[in-house]
């Protein structure tokens, strides 16, 4: 008698990292990076019947200095720490640059950072292939030893780093699509090969860097690749950039892993960015990236949350994503 495996009917399980703990970092009155920013989206996932069959919500801690170090200099994270821990009821501003902190900032951050390192560990130990953290404060402009603006810790950075470190990933692929250019991260990994960091970001905007010249450089020259946008750009040059750069520049690298700084300020909808991308140009971005991660990276996407200012953007524009991935798989 021949035993024939029932087909797997079980629904794709993504794994959703968020924790309430991230509304405790307070940026005061009309600060774009706010709580109020993905709470509609969490209680959407949580409550909508369609994508709740397929989402997982692991718990997590708080990242350990040691992981923070693997990016950031143990002078900048002692910083952090006593200079949002000596707040009482007020904000302030980190003394390295524009980053708004109050009393639980440094707290929350690790906690961030926890978030996407969980991310990280579900999907090296099989559970999900695919998860996003919903966490914040963002990370993407923050260098080893500066936080800049509204980034404390750089969530995606320390991930790319923990995977190396903790499961000896060689070649990992970071794809930022936030309207910003993430200076923290091209600068973390500028002359860097095991890393691959491609930005596709509003130009002249925020912080100014990100010009297609910038390529990386000594051993990771060629590993940074760049493509600014000027102000109305939408998913035709966005899908475009990724098609006509992104892939082939894949074939090439040959990610085992891919993180997504995943930004939705430059949705059409945003209060701070000026592209134009749409939630179906979110959804044609997530098939690409399905479609690299398949050929090369065993599926493995981590979503990260970068900066996006509008809620039901930031709502819409994941549910795009998620569905993408539900349906490819
Ligand atoms: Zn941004």
């Amino acid at each position: 008698m021949h035993l024939i495996a029932e087909p797997d009917r079980s629904p794709l399980k993504i794994a959703v990292l968020y924790d309430n703990e991230f509304l405790l970092h307070h940026t005061g009155p009309h600060h774009p990076e706010n709580a109020d920013r993905i709470s509609s989206t969490i209680n959407f996932l949580k409550n909508d019947s369609k994508l709740k069959p397929n989402l997982i919500w692991p718990t997590f801690s708080y990242a350990s200095i040691d992981v923070i170090n693997l990016v950031h200099s143990k002078e900048y994270i002692h910083l952090v720490k006593q200079e949002s821990e000596k707040l009482t009821d007020n904000t302030s501003t980190l003394s390295t640059g524009d980053t708004v902190i109050s009393k639980q900032s440094y707290q929350v951050a690790r906690k961030s950072v926890g978030a996407v390192n969980e991310g990280v560990d579900q999907i090296m130990r099989g559970k999900v292939s695919i998860a996003f953290a919903f966490s914040r404060p963002p990370g993407h402009h923050a260098t080893k030893d500066r936080g800049m603006g509204f980034c404390i810790f750089n969530n995606v950075a320390i991930a790319a780093k923990y995977l190396q470190k903790k499961y000896g990933i060689n070649r990992v692929l970071i794809v930022d699509f936030d309207v910003h250019h993430g200076n923290g991260t091209q600068d973390i990994f500028y002359s860097d090969n095991s890393v691959f960091y491609f930005s596709i970001h509003q130009h002249p905007f925020y912080p100014g860097t990100g010009r297609p010249n910038e390529k990386g450089s000594g051993e990771g020259y060629g590993y940074t690749l760049n493509i600014d946008l000027p102000k109305g750009a939408g998913d035709e040059e966005f899908i475009h950039g990724l098609k006509s750069q992104l892939v082939p520049a894949m074939d090439n690298f040959k990610p085992e892993f891919i993180l997504v700084s995943a930004g939705f300020d430059a949705h059409e909808n945003d209060l701070l960015g000026q592209l134009k991308y749409s939630n179906n140009g979110y959804k044609k971005a997530t098939d690409i990236l399905s479609t690299i991660a398949k050929k090369y990276a065993s599926n493995r996407i981590l979503f990260v949350l970068e900066g996006g200012y509008e809620p039901t953007n930031i709502k819409e524009a994941s549910e795009s994503i998620l569905n993408a991935i539900i349906s490819k798989n």
